[in-house]
């Protein structure tokens, strides 16, 4: 297989100097329609906007092999990144190989899984040239907004009649990375945690800042709110970390020297599939209600714009599912080993939504370190290698 490093390296290096921060795809998506345009693949674009996002718009950017079988395999990858963080030493926009890696700013997560999408479509073309075609119908789908509130592109994408055709995901994040670096490449991870976030809201009284007693103090509630949410216990499950949570942040009070009425909290909880999302919210209540507050207190979950909660499910698929076996299978071919036994990610994100929606969804992507931070690599022999797995699985596998 025609899989050069050089190539790897040059398509990588393309794709991390220009920057895409999320918000801000419109110069990878323009660069990612051409590629995939150029290798001869049906090429589309796929608005992504919604009304409470007014001034966003971005586009998906889909690749469609119809090869008239059976079966379609998606294969996915995010374009956008997240913004740099201040420990970049070098330019994150400049790539550069040290050892075995290629340091930039979306190297991992995941510029190298989207280079190795677009080589594969060249791949794929170059082979049907001479009348070799998949095994499998082939969606390419390049996302935006997975690093962005509420993984837009890829709702957008599940709403789509495409989306139905979907029989199994396949995603080229770093498991690695969504490991805790347990997960090391060839992983073929098939359970993720998900993720629960909920917004408790404490109205107390206000009053004179000088006369306490008169008022009930919201945020000196929300204190005590915090302590007891420690007490919450979730639901382990085995294959998965132990479930955890986290409070993102605070609001409250005002200027005035009043005793603030009202406090906003958001917290979040990465739960295992034996958890349930208004369960939770059950227990999150009682828990509350255990401390015997004399103000009014509120569990809502945290919502988008339409009103609707955000929830990114946990899941669990069999690794026995027969397209799983098949993709392990080509893992032992090129690399000697089948990926089997992988942790869960602890991480949530587009896969997340692909396996609520029904599609059987796995993770394989090449090592990397440093994701969401300064110095963020990827290692390039990896990548090779995942092209080749993927070149496997869907023309021999
Ligand atoms: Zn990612």
């Amino acid at each position: 297989m025609d899989f050069t490093s050089e190539r790897i390296h040059e398509v990588l290096k393309e794709l991390i100097k220009i920057p895409s921060p999320y918000f801000q795809e419109q110069a990878i998506t323009e660069y990612v329609y051409q590629f995939m345009k150029n290798t001869g693949i049906s090429t589309f674009r796929q608005k992504v906007a919604e009304a409470q996002l007014q001034d966003y718009e971005g586009e998906n950017i889909i690749g469609f092999l119809d090869a008239g079988k059976e079966k379609t395999i998606m294969i996915n990858a995010h374009m956008d990144t997240v913004y740099p963080s201040s420990d970049w030493k070098t330019d994150p926009y400049k790539p550069y190989v040290s050892g075995d890696e290629m340091v930039g700013l979306g190297a991992a997560d995941m510029k190298g899984g989207l280079a190795v999408m677009l080589l594969l479509a060249e791949y794929l073309m170059n082979q049907l040239k001479e009348g070799i075609t998949p095994n499998y119908n082939v969606i390419l789908l390049a996302s935006v907004d997975e690093e962005g509130p509420d993984s837009l592109g890829a709702r957008i994408f599940l709403k789509d009649k495409l989306a139905k055709r979907v029989d199994y995901a396949l995603v080229l994040e770093s498991g690695q990375g969504l490991t805790r670096g347990e997960a090391a490449f060839p992983s073929v991870i098939h359970r993720s945690l998900g993720c629960y976030l909920y917004l408790i809201t404490v109205t107390g009284q206000s009053a004179h800042a000088a006369d306490p007693e008169a008022g009930a103090n919201a945020i000196d509630t929300m204190g005590k709110v915090i302590e007891a949410l420690k007490k919450v216990e979730l639901e382990k499950s085995e294959g998965f970390s132990r479930p955890v949570s986290n409070v993102l942040w605070i609001k409250g009070g005002e200027k005035a020297l009043s005793t603030p009425e009202k406090c906003e909290l958001l917290v979040d909880f990465h739960v295992t599939p034996e958890e349930n999302h208004e369960k939770l919210r059950q227990q999150i209540s009682e828990t509350i209600k255990a401390l015997k507050l004399s103000v009014r207190t509120e569990v809502d979950f945290w919502r988008n714009g339409k009103g609707e909660p955000i929830l990114y499910p946990p899941y669990d698929w069999d690794f026995n599912h027969p397209l799983t076996e098949a993709l392990s299978k080509s893992c032992r071919n090129i690399t000697g080993q089948l990926g089997e036994n992988a942790p869960a990610s602890i991480c949530v994100g587009d896969f997340n939504h692909f396996s609520d929606a029904g599609i059987p969804t796995v993770i394989l992507g090449p090592d990397g370190h440093h994701l969401h931070a300064g110095g963020e690599a990827v290692n390039l022999k990896d990548l090779e290698d995942l092209t080749a797995v993927l070149a496997d699985f869907l023309l021999i596998g």
